[in-house]
């Protein structure tokens, strides 16, 4: 599957970018014994089922907004064997002509690593912004909850969130936050306290960005299934209010580790994700 998807909605360029599948051992993550696992889903629950990592790419005349900066890493746990990541996040992004620089406004879902380890990179021995000149917005209860590693050296946190902080880069986002008319910022605790989701309204459309509300389709399909390290009581909450507005609004829908814009559909009395037949 071609790991960048290009959307319009009206004046707004939506690129979908997959920066490099993950391994996700499912029946471990959602604590689903084999009994319960539905034949539909069979393959993914045989062997750890392959994610993607999706950052994505909001245009607006005047706004140019991203959310999550991640990057591929090797060295991970989650990292596939025999796997070749595409071209990293900067590389696709002037595949559509965005430079680095462009990008006014980072939106990050939450404080997991594979959402915003590409907020730095090395340059000469030192770990510098990606993003020179974007603002990072960041959930206030997962930023909070981020300070102690941040104070760590060597840390993740210290090399890419730090740095950010040094410079005064870090928008503390407490509640629901608006970057202009057409993009807004939705407080949705589950996954983390201070997860996110992005919201935007253009060409008469509307196009979510739901982070890990969802890991996979099947707990779109199976809503009762969630991670094992999520607050699920205030997950569902959050995923009800999303999953009732997209209906409504017959609204596209990004989700960080699936392949590919989709859709809500209504089936049975349930819903399920249908994927976005990608224009050629
Ligand atoms: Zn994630």
């Amino acid at each position: 599957m071609e790991s960048l998807q290009v959307i319009e909605l009206g004046e707004a360029r939506v690129g979908v970018i997959n920066t490099g599948d993950l391994a996700l051992d499912l029946a471990d993550a959602l604590g689903v014994t084999p009994a319960e696992q539905p034949a539909e889903y069979a393959a993914d629950f045989a062997e750890p089922a392959q994610v993607a990592v999706n950052c994505i790419y909001i245009g607006l005349p005047g706004l140019n907004v991203l959310v999550d900066a991640a990057a591929y890493d090797l060295d991970s746990s989650f990292a596939l064997p025999n796997y070749t990541p595409p071209p990293d996040l900067i590389a696709q992004l002037a595949q559509i002509g965005v430079t680095p620089q462009e990008i006014d406004h980072i939106i990050i879902s939450h404080l997991h690593f594979d959402h915003f380890n590409g907020l730095t990179h090395q340059q000469d021995g030192q770990f510098v912004p990606s993003f020179p000149n974007a603002v990072v917005h960041i959930g206030q209860a997962d930023w909070l909850a981020a300070q102690p590693k941040i104070e760590t050296a060597d840390s993740l946190e210290a090399h890419t969130l730090g740095v950010l902080q040094q410079q005064g880069r870090i928008h503390p986002v407490n509640g629901d936050y608006a970057l202009g008319d057409a993009v807004q910022i939705l407080a949705s605790p589950g996954e983390t306290p201070g997860h996110q989701t992005v919201k935007l309204s253009a060409g008469g459309q509307t196009l979510y960005c739901i982070g890990d509300l969802y890991h996979h389709i099947v707990e779109i399909a199976y809503p009762q299934w969630g991670v094992r390290w999520a607050d699920m009581p205030t997950m569902q909450q959050s995923r009800a209010q999303f999953v009732e507005a997209a209906l409504a609004e017959d609204a596209i829908v990004i989700v960080s580790h699936v392949h590919g814009a989709g859709q809500l559909a209504e089936v049975n009395g349930g819903v399920q994700w249908r994927t976005l037949e990608r224009s050629a």
